[in-house]
């Protein structure tokens, strides 16, 4: 509650200061739009799931942190502002959700299940943001097939790069889910992929995936962007078997990025 009434007038008094001093909006810097380079190209559809690959050539805007325009996604933040007119914590303070599980982890489940969480709080692993545009674009097409307003569940993506004459291309295999079956995400069904693109040059940039708020936890809201112990084995695997970077984990507003000299402290 408290928090709420500290944001809200901290809301009040922002607008209050651009109202007042309407010159000060006219030094600040525009932000860079962030498109799609390309409608990304859907693999394969099942009743509970879809593939797709999506590839750009890294633009200015393409590791900023904003996020693509598109109806799904501006539905998306609407949801999340209606969760927070009643949540106990501010769902677009990422800062504030890690505190509040890693409270209920130390609660449910000792000091000790919630040492990563200190440790990302104390900026002692992994770097925390808002989202990335190239991140938004694959965290987009699970909004566009299933809202997330529908329930939580969650999105991934292989990414690869590669030198080209034009500069450093992405491209992401990207997986989207239906709610109602499995909430985790599996890209084994993207393996043969990322395995034939391997051999041909590219190399394994990053894993993505989504951890989705989950607003009618009974405990834990999650929503948090903190690597699970599964999530840290496979990023150990993938980096001693295919050269994996960096993993990213999103959950459509904030993002973390770990690299992978980091992996062993996950
Ligand atoms: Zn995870």
């Amino acid at each position: 509650m408290m928090r709420t009434a500290t944001l809200a007038a901290s809301l009040a008094l922002a607008a209050c200061a651009v109202d007042t001093h309407p010159e000060e909006r006219v030094e600040t810097a525009p932000l860079a739009t962030c498109t799609r380079a390309q409608t990304p190209v859907r693999l394969t559809t099942t009743s509970t799931a879809r593939t797709y690959r999506y590839t750009e050539t890294v633009r200015p805007v393409t590791f900023e942190e904003t996020r693509v325009s598109s109806t799904a996604y501006s539905n998306f933040i609407a949801f999340l502002e209606e969760v927070n007119e009643t949540a106990d914590t501010d769902v677009f303070d990422q800062i504030a959700l890690l505190v509040r599980q890693r409270d209920v982890f130390i609660r449910y489940l000792g000091e000790e299940a919630a040492a990563l969480h200190q440790a990302m709080l104390d900026g002692e692993v992994g770097t925390l943001g808002d989202i990335t545009c190239f991140q938004s674009i694959l965290f987009d097409l699970q909004n566009r097939d299933w809202p997330l307003s529908l329930g939580p569940v969650e999105m991934g993506a292989y990414v690869l790069e590669r030198d080209t004459s034009a500069g450093l291309q992405l491209r992401a295999y990207a997986k989207t889910q239906k709610q109602g079956g499995v909430t985790g995400i599996s890209l084994a069904d993207l393996e043969t992929r990322v395995n034939t693109d391997l051999a041909a040059g590219w190399r394994l940039r990053a894993h993505l995936h989504s951890h989705p708020l989950s607003p009618d936890g009974q405990y834990d809201i999650a929503g948090t962007v903190i690597p699970s112990d599964a999530d840290a084995n496979t990023y150990r695997r993938q980096r001693d078997e295919r050269g994996l970077q960096e993993a990213w984990i999103t959950n459509g507003v904030h993002s973390s990025r770990f690299p992978a000299s980091q992996f062993d402290q996950l």
